[in-house]
């Protein structure tokens, strides 16, 4: 099968880790998130998180060759071949060509860009009332989904903390930072025409993922029915009477991808844990409460 790479382009707070870590459990194609992995390294304290923990901490990009590292180490990983559903990166043009290039040395290129839009209110009301709890990795909303006792989690009763960069003087650098410098790496995805657009607004993380699912099993369907990036089209094997797009595979493989369990599939390409613990937020709170996520 041939591998499928996918970035989520987005402001801060547009649900881009959420959705992300969706379609990954779903496709079975592993997500990468340099916010999460950069975190990890702050908590453990490796070289790379004493380096990026202050600029992270005012909103600033951590430097590009401190994240291409991160980005090449995966991509050569067993578990990125199949493909890699890239969060949070790339976040300026020197980035989007970085990753062109490690794709393409692959043999492979950016075959969607999915943009989460939403307008900065938003964001700022989002990001502002975020809380989570550092043992569990659930997330809470302060007035959109709130723990049942305020300040503590749901299933630990542990305190609750703020992101750091989540206090609202970080966050109107993290938009400063989106609208000067990332803002504007979809043109180059628009003119591949692997872009698609999403509304981050309309309904609730549901509605925001049927439109990335569709997106994604659209653009499977397309690539699944083309010849691999490069090569010749007499180069393809010849399919004993049935052509790659008369054979459907974009239908054909959705029912399992579906069905599957993500746990094994879900692994990092990273080799970590914090997506994981990020995502449970609302799925794995009780839905008696009522309250999505975010
Ligand atoms: P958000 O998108 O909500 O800001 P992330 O988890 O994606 O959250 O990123 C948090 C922080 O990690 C960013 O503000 C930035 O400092 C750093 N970071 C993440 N990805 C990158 C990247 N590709 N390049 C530089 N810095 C990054």
């Amino acid at each position: 099968m041939r591998a499928m790479d996918i970035v989520f382009l987005g402001p801060p707070g547009a649900g881009k880790g959420t959705q992300a870590q969706r379609l990954a459990e779903e496709l079975g194609i592993p997500q990468l998130s340099t916010g999460a992995v950069l975190r990890k390294a702050v908590a453990d304290g490796t070289p790379v998180g004493l380096r990026a923990k202050a600029i992270m901490d005012a909103g600033g990009l951590v430097p590009d060759d401190v994240v291409a590292d991160l980005i090449r180490e995966a991509l050569g990983g067993e578990a990125a071949r199949g493909g890699v559903i890239f969060d949070g990166y790339p976040r300026n043009r020197a980035q989007a060509a970085t990753l062109d290039g490690l794709l393409s040395s692959l043999g492979r290129k950016v075959d969607l860009a999915i943009l989460v839009d939403l307008p900065e209110p938003v964001i700022v009301d989002r990001l502002s009332g975020r809380r989570s709890c550092p043992k569990d990795g659930l997330t809470y909303h302060l007035t959109g989904a709130p723990p049942k006792v305020a300040g503590a989690c749901d299933r630990c009763g542990g305190p609750l903390v703020q992101r750091d960069d989540d206090r609202p003087e970080t966050i109107r650098d993290r938009l400063r930072v989106y609208r000067e410098q990332t803002s504007g790496i979809e043109d180059g995805y628009s003119s591949a025409k692997v872009l698609v657009r999403v509304d981050g607004t309309v309904g609730g993380p549901d509605d925001v993922y049927a439109a990335v699912r569709r997106a994604a099993l659209a653009a499977r369907a397309a690539l699944s029915s083309s010849p691999p990036a490069g090569a010749p089209a007499a180069a393809k094997p010849a399919a004993k009477g049935k052509s790659p797009a008369r054979r459907k595979p974009a239908a054909a493989k959705r029912k399992p991808a579906a069905k599957r369990k993500p746990v094994a599939k879900r692994k990092s390409v990273a080799k970590r844990k914090p997506v994981a613990k990020r995502r449970p937020v609302a799925r794995k709170r009780k839905p008696a409460r009522g309250k999505g996520r975010r």
